[in-house]
């Protein structure tokens, strides 16, 4: 078996992705084969952080176009991403695993506040650490999160978890010429405009020096492959 590239990172999962084939909510299947995969990733000897979405719920661009402020949508879209950190922390702990829920707000009946000593310490317990509230700031996003997250806790990398195995030029289920880039630059991913993940994540990975490896979650196993340096998808890296 190959040796794990890396010791401790932060994988992102968008919210979109819990809900499984439908367009909302959390389907529980989706969730507890994310929970295998990630248990068997562990196993590999790798401290694993996760930032979970909130997209399969709320999108806060999206209320907010119905009646309620951009700060108060991106609010009700981060508290969305606690209930799916909630889910699969659950679902985690359920396969009898340790894993420990850290939001970025305050919310003591809820679970415990995001904090680097807190994460460091569950990470060297051997938990699964899962994070929901994103940045908990408006105008921000989980990708971003991620990025933050990785470079707070003294991560080597962020693997965005994605249902395509990479950044193509173009959307590759609408455009069949689209081209698949095995690496990019952070600054040749903010200049293409790739939709794979916002700028302002891009930008913050160039300022940290932290690589993020875009792949397809959708084949079981395809988290250890990727941390095993063998998965098919895009290094965005200096
Ligand atoms: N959000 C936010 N600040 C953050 C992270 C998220 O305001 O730091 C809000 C924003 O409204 C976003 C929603 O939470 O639309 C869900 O997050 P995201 O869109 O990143 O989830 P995903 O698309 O990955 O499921």
């Amino acid at each position: 078996m190959a040796e794990p590239v890396y010791r401790r990172v932060v994988i992102k999962l968008s919210g979109e992705y819990l809900a499984g084939s439908h367009s909302f909510g959390i389907d529980q299947g989706t969730v507890d084969r994310i929970a295998d995969d990630l248990i068997a990733a562990q196993k590999l000897g790798i401290e694993i952080a996760v930032v979970v979405g909130g997209g399969n719920m709320v999108r806060g661009v999206e209320v907010s176009s119905q009646g309620v402020s951009r700060p108060t949508g991106d609010t009700m879209g981060m508290l969305a991403t606690v209930m799916n950190c909630l889910a699969l922390e659950a679902a985690i702990q359920r396969k009898g695993s340790p894993a420990l829920a850290l939001s970025a707000f305050v919310m003591p009946e809820v679970c415990e506040l995001f904090t680097r000593a807190a994460a460091h310490k569950a990470l060297a317990e051997g938990r699964i650490v899962v994070l929901g509230g994103g940045t908990g700031n408006p105008y921000f996003t989980t990708d971003t999160t991620a990025v933050l997250r990785a470079a707070e806790i003294g991560a080597q990398a962020v693997l965005k978890a994605t249902n395509v195995d990479g950044v193509y030029s173009a959307d590759p289920k609408k455009d069949p010429a689209a081209k698949r880039f095995d690496r990019l630059t952070h600054s040749q991913a903010i200049e293409g405009g790739y939709k794979v993940m916002d700028a302002t994540a891009f930008a913050l990975a160039r300022e940290t020096s932290l690589p993020i490896i875009v792949f397809s979650i959708a084949e079981p196993g395809a988290i250890g492959a990727m941390l095993q340096g063998q998965g098919r998808g895009t290094v965005v890296a200096g």
